[in-house]
């Protein structure tokens, strides 16, 4: 009978039909549930480290295809104290620049797994630094580790609506930029830092470097932020590490994260890394310079940080916040002090036997106002 010959046909057909939309949905399904993106993995990460009740995770905004952007505070050494050097670190904003959330990522484990100032340091840095890092006890750190999660998920430098963040800090125009300005606006940071690498692509030199905006109208700010990139470049440099100052005139184009937050009043600092490096030495780098400029900036005397940059005044934590804050002491104070005075005691001495024998001495973080302010310094 043709009629039912047809029948059972179409009847096949739409069983086998049924079991490839199966298995295409099983198989779809299988793949989302094992192949996390860079985004998801970040904050896969984010979560494990929030475990330790160490940081803390908060949503500041979402991107135009609605993921998280995500805003860590976390103590790199916690006192009894609350911080007050607020410090905003902007990563990856070019999506297909991952090195700066890699080194977010890194300081948020160090910080999370050790009160200790050595937990914090590389050998290299620890090296380079020669251990003076009381400055990081007044610090708080306001991270955001992907300011453009779209782009980062795609490994694309634009965000989802191919717009460059990096060209729209005036206007924000863009949910993300949106967003990182917002936590600007709450926490009122004293310092910010927004991270970049340089590509293979991009032209000579492409070096490691530290970019500050010249401000002639502000002359005392100016002064300082060069003061505080002197200081950190001595320091994060070395026989096989290079990293130079790169000054922007005021004419440049403001819609750059750092010139845009400098024009608010505050130190700001875009910072690249060189084009030849693997991301492994770009996300060394960004995290020594992190911590060294986290450093050199809450070793201003205060009343030189007051003269020269807005937010520097008193700031007013969220009851709640302080509480937590608070809440983030070394276990055992008193140990931690003994050993400090011991440690401090002994790098007195060498540093003492170093001069003696005339060697070159390391950069000098801590300076009185008037060295610091004078026309000399600059
Ligand atoms: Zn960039």
């Amino acid at each position: 009978m043709p009629a039912r010959r047809t029948l059972y046909c179409l009847l096949r057909a739409s069983h086998l039909l049924a079991i490839c939309w199966m298995l295409g949905v099983s198989v779809t399904a299988s793949h989302a549930a094992t192949a996390a993106g860079p985004y998801d993995q970040l904050m896969a990460r984010l979560a494990e480290q929030k475990q330790t009740g160490r940081l803390r995770v908060t949503e500041v905004g979402r991107s135009g295809n609605g993921r998280v952007i995500p805003l860590v505070a976390i103590r790199p050494i916690a006192t009894r104290a609350l911080p007050r050097t607020r410090i905003l670190i902007i990563c990856a904003q070019h999506g297909d620049e991952p090195a700066s959330a890699h080194a977010a990522l890194e300081l948020i484990q160090r910080s999370a797994a050790n009160d200790k100032p050595e937990a914090l340091l590389s050998p290299h840095t620890r090296h380079l630094l020669g251990g003076k890092l009381a400055g990081l006890k007044d610090v708080l750190w306001l991270i955001v580790p992907v300011a453009n999660p779209d782009g980062y998920n795609a490994g694309k430098r634009l965000n989802g609506a191919g717009q460059d963040l990096n060209r729209d800090w005036q206007r924000a125009t863009q949910p993300e930029t949106r967003a990182v300005r917002g936590v600007f606006d709450t926490w009122k940071p004293n310092l910010v830092l927004d991270l970049h690498q340089w590509s293979p692509d991009d032209p000579p030199p492409a070096d490691n470097g530290l970019e500050m905006v010249l401000r002639p109208e502000s002359p005392v700010q100016q002064r300082l932020e060069r003061h505080i990139a002197v200081s950190a470049l001595r320091a994060v440099t070395s026989t096989d590490r290079r990293a130079s100052l790169v000054t922007a005139s005021p004419r440049s184009t403001p819609t750059l994260a750092h010139r845009y937050f400098a024009a608010q009043g505050v130190a700001a600092f875009l910072i690249e890394t060189a084009a030849r490096d693997t991301q492994a030495q770009r996300k060394a780098l960004l995290t020594d310079m992190i911590l060294v400029l986290s450093n050199v900036c809450a070793s201003v005397p205060a009343d030189t940080r007051a003269a020269a940059f807005r937010n520097s005044g008193e700031f007013i934590y969220p009851r709640e916040f302080a509480s937590w804050l608070r809440g983030q002491q070394p276990t055992q104070p008193g140990r931690d002090t003994g050993r400090t005075l011991v440690a401090a005691g002994v790098a007195a001495g060498f540093w003492a036997l170093l001069s003696a024998l005339h060697l070159k001495s390391r950069p000098t973080f801590l300076a009185t106002s008037d060295e610091i302010l004078s026309e000399g310094q600059t």
